[in-house]
């Protein structure tokens, strides 16, 4: 295939969502493209899903492969918001997409794969080693090695990559803020309504979807001050995350009980972590993107929006400047307002989710609203930010 990356190999860690994404954009540019991926499934992977942001469709739809990628999704035709009372707050009438993580992922891995992308699973990154010719050699778990021109780290919050091409960056820190999602299933009270219903609840947030008759899928996020690791978590017995989750929600809208004791099979638990902005996302010719590079705080549920964009935007840049140390320095230097505002902007929502006192609750209520028209208005104008259409190859350098 001709484009700017005709003869040069790269080497795209992690097959979550920005991995298989970046991969599409760098086959489709010419470039020689392996992704290496740790697991074959992850435990996340099976009872998580994501609500994905309309700007994060956009990207897929520019690439053409939302179909593929979403197409067992459930469309949200808006969200609602309340509080531990039950009162209604606001609405937000964008149309969102819930997606299972594992769901996601693999449709976007086949994408790639179509793509002629060569996939490897069970490839845990170890090691990254810059040789003296700018190019990178790459060591696994398994003890196998690879080589690679570019190394694109798309390896989550706990990456492999970023330590070794970064090794200035401060680990990834605990946000204070632990995680659950579920499928239950319910009684046929519960409609079918396209709506994805917040609550701001008393010790906790809460968001569920009917997907179809009879089956939710629900999140919960709450404040945990003191750290307790991924492993901690799983190794508790599900009756009694449950059970812990059911009375950490006892003093708001009873259905919320009724839907988290409805939960079939695991509910899943995560500590939240966060990568804060990094003074840079590359080294020569490698890069970190998406949560390798900026792990936001899950309140906007924008994350993977941002890695979208993230893989968009970089491949772009590489389609217009077949230098890639010159084109990460022009994505970085576009990347970092729009990240930056993101980040501030979910630690704010953050900061209102369970307020400690009555009064700050009654500030929240009262001024939510206009929040959310505010917010609707700045994400309806990209909060600043808009997809530039994708770089003919024939334009490209
Ligand atoms: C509780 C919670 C809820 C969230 N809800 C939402 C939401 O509703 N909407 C939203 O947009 N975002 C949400 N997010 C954020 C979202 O999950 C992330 O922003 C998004 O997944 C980032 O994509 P990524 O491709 O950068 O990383 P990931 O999706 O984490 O993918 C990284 C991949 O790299 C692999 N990997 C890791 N280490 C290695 C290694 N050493 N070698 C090889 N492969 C490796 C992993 O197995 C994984 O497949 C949420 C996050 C949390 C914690």
């Amino acid at each position: 295939m001709s484009g700017p990356g005709t003869g040069r190999n790269v080497a795209v860690v992690g097959g979550g969502v920005a991995g298989p994404t970046c991969a599409v954009g760098m086959a489709r540019s010419g470039y020689d493209v392996t992704l290496y991926e740790a697991y074959t499934k992850r435990v996340q992977d099976v009872g998580s899903f994501f609500n994905l942001a309309p700007l994060g469709r956009a990207v897929l739809e520019e690439l053409g492969i939302a179909d593929a990628a979403l197409k067992t999704g459930t469309v949200c035709d808006g969200i609602t918001f309340r509080n531990h009372k039950g009162r209604w707050l606001a609405n937000n009438p964008e149309s969102t997409t819930n997606i299972m993580r594992g769901e996601l992922s693999a449709g976007l891995r086949e994408a790639a794969v179509a793509e002629g992308v060569e996939l490897h699973l069970d490839k845990r990154l170890k090691s990254l080693r810059e040789r003296p010719d700018g190019s990178w050699q790459l060591g696994f778990a398994d003890g196998s090695e690879a080589e690679a021109d570019i190394v694109v780290g798309c390896d989550g919050v706990h990456s492999g990559v970023r330590p070794h091409v970064l090794p200035e960056a401060s680990p990834p820190r605990y946000a204070g803020v632990v995680g659950s999602g579920g499928l239950s299933e319910v009684s046929d009270h519960y409609k079918v309504d396209g709506l994805f219903h917040m609550t701001f609840g008393l010790h906790g947030f809460f968001g569920y979807q009917v997907i179809r008759p009879g089956q939710i899928l629900w999140f919960e996020n709450h404040y945990e001050l003191q750290e307790r690791t991924i492993g901690e978590l799983a190794d508790l017995p599900n009756s009694a995350w449950i059970d812990a989750l059911v009375e950490r929600h006892r003093t708001d809208p009873r259905e919320l009980g009724e839907i988290i004791r409805a939960s079939v099979g695991t509910v899943w638990r995560w500590p939240v972590y966060e990568v804060p902005l990094l003074e840079r996302w590359h080294r020569g010719t490698a890069i970190v993107i998406g949560d390798a590079a900026h792990a936001i705080q899950p309140h906007l549920g924008v994350g993977a929006t941002l890695a979208l964009e993230d893989a968009y935007e970089l491949t772009a840049a590489m389609r217009r400047e077949p230098d890639a140390t010159a084109a990460f320095t022009a994505f970085q230097a576009d990347r970092r307002a729009r990240v930056a505002k993101m980040l501030k902007q979910a630690q704010r929502m953050g900061s209102v989710m369970t307020p400690r006192h009555w009064w700050e609750r009654m500030m929240r209520d009262l001024t939510l609203p206009i929040a959310i028209k505010q917010g609707i208005k700045k994400s309806e104008q990209g909060f600043g930010y808009r997809l530039a259409p994708w770089p003919p190859t024939d334009q490209a350098a």
